[in-house]
């Protein structure tokens, strides 16, 4: 499945790998059913009737006209992961991104928010038995924080496996690059520091003739963290710190025009943040 928005002259188009509903505590240990039923606005799209959350897997290719950015690229196929459904999955991702117009050798940059397996693993693919980066004309970037974090504590968070597959055949391949993490990435993309959820977690900006969007990564999980912005995910590095800036952001952005696009948001993914009416410090997503 595919989405697409215009932001000004710039064109952003999520491909999705994966939908995930059934299992709300996995990813945030608060979200019980009960609690979310009770969240109204939250339904149909980003929860069922049972108070399920529904959650995505999907990157986004942002498409300036002249440079073809992928943000975030899923879990991939073939990986060993650690997390038992998105072991060896078998999907069509690369085929999609190709129908969507997007064939891997034609994107220059891949911009990932931070190194989970959930967000790098596209970044190469099994080939005869190696892995090899799937974008080959493409320069990879990871912000210099990020990627420091992740090489000094490799083995207590397991990134070893990340980095084996997704991680050390960019680098190898020469196509890896560190940069600053509020860096400009090209006149309509630039990268906003978000960490908290990991040390070097960023989001990306998008901005062309007076309109922005903003792909959040995992800074904010699900919607729902709109209204219950204290309900922390499991997968936080720093549960404290993505709080504070899950709360900066959301105050930052609430009533602007800039469309909010969560990484893991199910359909329609983008909208804008509003307060909810009568109650303080909370918020909800509207969407066309
Ligand atoms: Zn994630």
């Amino acid at each position: 499945m595919r989405q697409e928005w215009k932001i000004g002259n710039v064109k952003i188009t999520s491909i999705h790998e994966l939908r995930v509903s059934g299992d709300n505590e996995f990813v945030l240990p608060d979200a019980s059913n009960d609690r979310c039923k009770e969240i109204p606005w939250l339904q149909p799209h980003f929860a069922d009737v049972e108070g399920f959350l529904i959650f995505v897997v999907q990157a986004f290719v942002v498409d300036t006209g002249e440079r073809r950015i992928v943000v975030d690229t899923c879990i991939g196929n073939d990986k060993e992961t650690g997390v038992e459904p998105w072991d060896n999955m078998q999907t069509e991702f690369l085929d999609e991104l190709t129908a969507a117009g997007y064939p891997p050798e034609s994107i220059d940059t891949v911009m990932c928010t931070h190194l989970h397996v959930d967000h790098v693993g596209w970044n190469t693919r099994l080939v005869d038995g190696k892995w090899i980066p799937t974008f080959p004309n493409a320069r990879y970037l990871s912000a210099r924080a990020e990627w420091e974090f992740w090489i000094e504590h490799e083995e207590e968070h397991g990134f070893d496996l990340v980095r084996k597959q997704s991680i050390q055949p960019v680098v190898d391949a020469g196509l890896m690059d560190l940069v600053e993490w509020d860096t400009q990435v090209c006149p309509e993309v630039r990268l906003e520091p978000t960490p908290g959820h990991t040390p070097g977690h960023v989001s990306v900006v998008v901005e062309s003739n007076g309109k922005s969007a903003i792909i959040t990564g995992d800074c904010i999980h699900h919607p729902v963290q709109l209204t219950k912005v204290e309900w922390c995910s499991s997968a936080d590095n720093d549960q404290q710190h993505a709080l504070n800036t899950r709360r900066a952001l959301i105050e930052k952005y609430v009533d602007s025009d800039t469309l909010f696009l969560g990484s893991h948001f199910p359909p329609p993914t983008g909208g804008i943040i509003r307060p909810l009416p009568d109650e303080d410090g909370r918020y909800w997503l509207e969407c066309d």
